[in-house]
């Protein structure tokens, strides 16, 4: 119930446009979010990296109202990845495909991503595609298909609630994807969903299996994009019996969110990635994050407090 209201809340126009400007809001995303610019990233970044951890960075932004925006985030993306760092390897970058313009003009979206994938690989990373609400699946895995035939360095977003995952997994495998499996955030109908906890963990789990015996192979890059520390080593059980070794098995996970369970993952073996994003969109993603854990709302509401 909390969780729907608070996805509703990211979906609400009126509220996007004023919850943004409350001082306390403000003040409770820090918790997420370095900064609105990339220079707060790269120095979250920095520590991270020392650390011996893989960095993601995504700038924050979905559903665009006109195509020049899209021009302007793929410029953004691509200096980026023009930019000397002092980081040990370059980030590698997460993008929405509605931030691309994907609502507005396909073809165009298209371009922006299999340019940026280019100039990734010149760089010696990655771009990842993230999995947005359920209504963009065919298109993001159709965007998908056609930069992997082109690019090696391309990874894809595969959500475990919805039931159609197996199948769009068993579609990707022959392409020897990289996949980021999650959970799912957004706000789907029990029809093409799982809704309940214990079904969505065993569907991750199932799935994750699948990616990882790929990964042994040499046929997939396996990512766990979750902050489910239990469910992660209970995949790491099983995939141990099958032959997978920790190594192949990442782990990526939000910045701001179990960062010392992260590191202790890294220790014990399996290599570790943190999402960072930033950017002055905030608004909606922040809200799928209290959704996640409404636990998140008091902290926001201790915040109100001198
Ligand atoms: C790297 C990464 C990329 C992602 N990309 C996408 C994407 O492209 N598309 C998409 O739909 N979803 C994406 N997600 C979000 C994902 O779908 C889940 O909504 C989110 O990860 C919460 O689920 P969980 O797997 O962490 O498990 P949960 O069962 O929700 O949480 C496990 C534990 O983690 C902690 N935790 C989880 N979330 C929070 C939080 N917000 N605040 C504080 N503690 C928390 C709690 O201790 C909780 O008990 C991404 C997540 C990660 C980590």
């Amino acid at each position: 119930m909390t969780r729907s209201v608070l996805l509703w809340m990211a979906r609400n126009p009126w509220l996007r446009r004023r919850l943004p400007r409350l001082g306390f809001v403000r003040r409770a995303v820090r918790r997420f979010m370095p900064g609105e610019d990339a220079e707060s990233a790269f120095t979250a970044a920095a520590g991270l990296a020392a650390s011996g951890q893989g960095i993601l960075f995504t700038r924050l932004g979905e559903n665009l109202a006109e195509l020049a925006e899209a021009d302007e985030v793929a410029a953004h993306y691509r200096s980026l990845l023009d930019r000397e760092t002092s980081l040990p390897h370059p980030p590698e970058l997460s993008v929405k495909p509605t931030q691309l313009g994907l609502d507005i003009d396909s073809e165009a979206c298209f371009r922006h991503l299999d340019a940026l994938a280019a100039r990734a690989a010149e760089a010696g990373t990655w771009l990842w595609l993230d999995m947005e609400g359920s209504t963009y699946v065919d298109a993001t895995m159709d965007l998908y298909e056609r930069l992997r035939a082109a690019h090696p360095n391309v990874g894809i977003c595969l959500q475990a609630y919805l039931k159609r995952t197996p199948t769009d997994l068993r579609r990707l495998l022959p392409l020897r994807p990289a996949v980021r499996l999650v959970k799912g955030a957004y706000d789907e109908p029990a029809a093409i969903a799982f809704r309940r906890r214990p079904e969505v963990d065993a569907a991750y789990q199932a799935l994750a299996l699948v990616l990882a015996e790929a990964a042994r192979d040499g046929r997939a890059r396996c990512a766990l994009g979750t902050h489910d520390s239990g469910l992660i080593e209970r995949i790491a059980a099983f995939a141990d019996s099958a032959g997978v070794a920790r190594g192949s098995l990442e782990v990526h996970m939000l910045y701001g969110i179990r960062a010392r369970e992260l590191a202790r993952l890294n220790a014990a073996g399996f290599p570790a990635s943190t999402l960072i994003a930033y950017g002055a969109f905030w608004y909606p993603w922040y809200m799928r994050r209290l959704a996640e854990r409404p636990a998140n709302v008091l902290f926001a509401l201790r915040q109100l407090l001198p």
